[in-house]
């Protein structure tokens, strides 16, 4: 289906009072919104941040949470349906709880968040309070000796009882997702299958992309996502489970029943004719692609005093410049100077 086909996610009266849903100039309707709330972190994985001493933003530069929630009622208003908030390390900036609290009460249906787990156990039960409806934990080894290397953390331990903690609770089945490179801890893709089976959650393999802090991605340190379902099959039954066309992930649950896998595959198999997501960067900026050489400020027009109506009008035109796609495999492809989750450019 060729992308200005497709068919408006809301209708109705709150949106036409806003101009209608939110699209970008290929007709795909923006309905997802992530929020990085902070750029810090406690922990410095090796495919995401530099191994630098990290370079903060000053305070001030940061949106405060008064901001931020402003900045999603108003994409909210346009046809934000989910919000993901992610960071940096989401729960190492105070007040993280008290912020998805007034993104449930702005009625954000589908309100997640991405964590690295170092601080969930002690956090989860104020965060479902709060609202959170699902949650996604990164783990990539489950050897303590790895998960030190690719984390710069010893957290191995508390990052599993976050987990644990997580899949006892109202959010269960958590996600828990893996960044594979090869080298490093592609030899766990058998030992990830087993755990999610064991544990019965859903492990999901993240192909590693071209945005990491210090520069070692390759095509070569790639491990395609083909592969990790040729690995697990050879060891289990799996059947694929149907899925939404705006879901980044093909799923396979395993035979018995108990536990799931989730391919994402933003390399070998790129999902961005269907992507309906942009990002708020911690600043204000937002950011229409992960792979954008560009970021778009708001900031500056929440501080000048703008009214709701200006900001509306900047973040159309700003998602009217949504890219078509990643172009990581075209010749040429040049990736970003930042990372990931770097700020301030
Ligand atoms: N700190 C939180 C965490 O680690 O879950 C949230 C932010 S982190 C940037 C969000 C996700 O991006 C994590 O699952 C992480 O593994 C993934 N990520 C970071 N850099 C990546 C890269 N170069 N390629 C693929 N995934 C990456
Ligand atoms: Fe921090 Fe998450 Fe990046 Fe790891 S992937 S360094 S936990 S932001």
């Amino acid at each position: 289906m060729a992308p200005s086909q497709f068919v408006p996610p809301v209708a109705g009266p709150e949106l036409a009072a806003y101009g209608g849903q939110l699209r970008d100039s290929f007709g795909r309707p923006i309905t997802d919104l992530r929020i990085s709330v902070t750029d810090r972190c406690n922990f410095r994985c090796v495919y995401c941040r530099s191994a630098d001493p990290e370079t903060h933003v000053a305070e001030g530069h940061l949106l405060t949470w008064e901001e931020m929630e402003r900045l999603a009622r108003i994409l909210i208003g346009l046809g934000i349906r989910k919000v993901r908030v992610t960071g940096g390390e989401p729960l190492v900036r105070p007040g993280v709880e008290n912020f998805i609290a007034r993104l449930h009460m702005l009625g954000v249906a589908d309100l997640a968040i991405t964590t690295n787990g170092h601080l969930l156990a002690e956090k989860c039960e104020a965060l479902i309070a709060a609202g959170l409806n699902r949650i996604n934990i990164s783990l990539d080894s489950l050897d303590p000796v790895k998960f030190e290397r690719i984390t710069r953390t010893r957290s191995l331990d508390r990052v599993l009882a976050g987990i644990a903690v997580a899949q006892k609770s109202l959010l269960r089945p958590v996600k828990v997702n893996a960044v594979l490179v090869r080298g490093i801890n592609d030899d766990e893709v058998e030992a990830f299958a087993e755990f999610a089976r064991e544990h019965d959650l859903i492990m999901r393999f993240i192909e590693f992309m071209p945005l990491d802090g210090d520069r070692h991605w390759s095509r070569e340190s790639v491990v395609t996502n083909d592969e990790v379902l040729r690995r697990v099959q050879a060891r289990c039954s799996l059947t694929e489970i149907s899925h939404e066309r705006s879901e980044t992930a093909r799923r396979y649950r395993f035979a018995g029943g108990r536990g799931e896998i989730g391919l994402i595959s933003p390399v070998s198999q790129p999902f961005c004719g269907h992507c309906s997501r942009i990002r708020l960067t911690a600043d204000g900026k937002v950011r229409t692609c992960l792979f954008s050489q560009k970021d778009h400020d708001l900031r500056a027009l929440l501080r000048g005093g703008a009214d709701d109506s200006a900001v509306e009008h900047r973040i159309r035109e700003v998602v009217h410049q949504k890219e078509r796609g990643h172009r990581i495999n075209e010749t040429g492809f040049t990736p970003p100077s930042r990372t990931m989750v770097s700020i301030g450019g």
